[in-house]
């Protein structure tokens, strides 16, 4: 597996001092910027390379970022904003703030891109709140740096294009992850999920047409415009373009973060990072955070790590991170302990989400705590199918997946559970449990 040769769209990872400016431009950085300054690309031009390159979005939803880029109202002559989305919290992710930590120029530089495309001259990075140690200060001095090499600011090297870049430090919350909320915050608000229509790109910051884009996707777009659409579209399969952070964890013997190609065969990836610890056997992994379906080993084992090949195994791509779990993992703390988080970061907006994950976590400890009844087992998938579609955002739908595919693949752990009175079906295993 020659896997390497693609280390490319997060260039200076491994170097020294990767996050100074200095670094950035030995390996290309800012050519992409300056081409444009340069005015040797059209705003039209960057979008639809960005289109044909294939990148997606990495937050999660994965939506096609050209097209994303390509619905901002480029004519009215209005303020627009780019938000980038560095609130990264789902768990099992923690690629965003690598990117932050030692790459920070490679998201200016895409920020700078991004905003030149869509007619943009104000943007802001809203950073998660617990990143204020390293990658938050790392953010900042590439800003500064960027500013004083007349990378930024107003009329950029004569150019008459204009950029004015801001960070913007959260408070901690997972729900301002969700794009509006994340408005809502940065104007100052409880970060609660805006009702969709109106939908960010015409009714976005102070009311004013916005794009908002993941970390990584907005660091992806430097290397893109440098090397061609072509290149990048090359590294992955049909609709996956590019490479992807994993953010490997779990029973893994080397987790952390990989970056590889869209496509990497399942099987592939794990033997980079080690194989299952301990020389056991896979029991499941949730290949993209914890809100997406976890799959069973011998399903995960035949796919490729893509966009298409996830979903119709019935999972999801999410955010690329992929959480292992040995044969020793006992299923139904695991989803207790996933179900606890959502109903600790639900908003309280909507009565579905408000109550109803309260209410899943609530009839898991009880089976967990040996107080559970059969009938629990149909009540957890009747209250997670009506949460999953009936809420404002998708953190409903983030708790309702996960209960409905522990239960469709698992559930003889949950009834193994139920009738034993809180004994789990991997007795003995105290190292596993959530
Ligand atoms: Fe808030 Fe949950 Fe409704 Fe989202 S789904 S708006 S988190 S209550």
């Amino acid at each position: 597996m020659a896997y390497e040769q693609n280390l490319t769209c997060f260039s200076t990872f491994g170097e020294e001092r990767s996050w100074s400016l200095e670094t950035y431009e030995k390996k290309q950085g800012y050519e992409a910027w300056r081409k444009i300054l340069a005015g040797k690309l059209t705003r039209e031009q960057v979008i639809d390379e960005i289109k044909a390159s294939g990148l997606r979005g990495r937050g999660g939803a994965g939506f096609p970022t050209g097209l994303k880029w390509s619905f901002m109202p480029r004519d009215a002559d209005v303020q627009k904003y780019l938000v980038c989305n560095s609130d990264e919290s789902e768990p099992g992710t923690c690629h965003d703030r690598e990117v932050l930590r030692y790459n920070p120029h490679a998201l200016v530089e895409g920020m700078a891109i991004a905003s030149y495309a869509m007619g943009v001259t104000i943007a802001y990075n809203y950073i998660r709140g617990e990143f204020i140690d390293e990658p938050v200060p790392r953010f900042e001095g590439a800003v500064r740096e960027a500013y004083e090499a007349g990378l930024l600011g107003q009329n950029i090297q004569g150019s008459g294009i204009g950029l004015d870049l801001y960070t913007f430090v959260g408070a901690g919350a997972y729900i301002c992850g969700e794009e509006t909320a994340l408005l809502e915050s940065l104007e100052g608000k409880q970060g609660k999920p805006r009702f969709k229509p109106p939908f960010p790109a015409n009714f976005g910051l102070y009311g004013k047409p916005t794009t908002i884009n993941n970390t990584q996707s907005l660091a992806s777009v430097p290397a893109i415009i440098r090397n061609g659409a072509t290149w990048f579209a090359g590294l992955g399969p049909e609709g996956s373009g590019g490479t992807a952070l994993f953010s490997v964890s779990g029973h893994i013997e080397k987790p952390g973060n990989y970056e590889l190609p869209m496509g990497i065969p399942f099987k592939d990836l794990l033997e980079l990072c080690g194989g299952v610890w301990k020389g056991r056997k896979l029991k499941a992994v949730i290949p993209g955070g914890s809100s997406c379906k976890v799959m069973p080993a011998e399903i995960i084992m035949d796919c490729t790590m893509d966009y298409n090949s996830l979903q119709q195994a019935g999972s999801s791509f999410g955010t690329g991170a992929v959480m292992v779990m040995d044969e020793t993992t006992c299923m139904v703390k695991v989803l207790r302990r996933i179900a606890r988080f959502y109903m600790a970061e639900s908003c309280g907006q909507c009565t579905p989400c408000r109550e109803g994950t309260g209410w899943l976590y609530r009839m898991l400890t009880r089976i967990v705590e040996g107080k559970g009844e059969e009938e629990d087992l149909g009540k957890l998938l009747d209250v997670a199918n009506k949460i999953e579609g009936h809420t404002i955002c998708a953190l409903g739908d983030a708790a309702a997946w996960p209960v409905q595919s522990f239960l469709k693949h698992y559930y003889h752990e949950f009834e193994y559970m139920v009738r034993n009175r809180g004994r789990s079906i991997v007795e003995g295993n105290t190292e596993a449990a959530a």
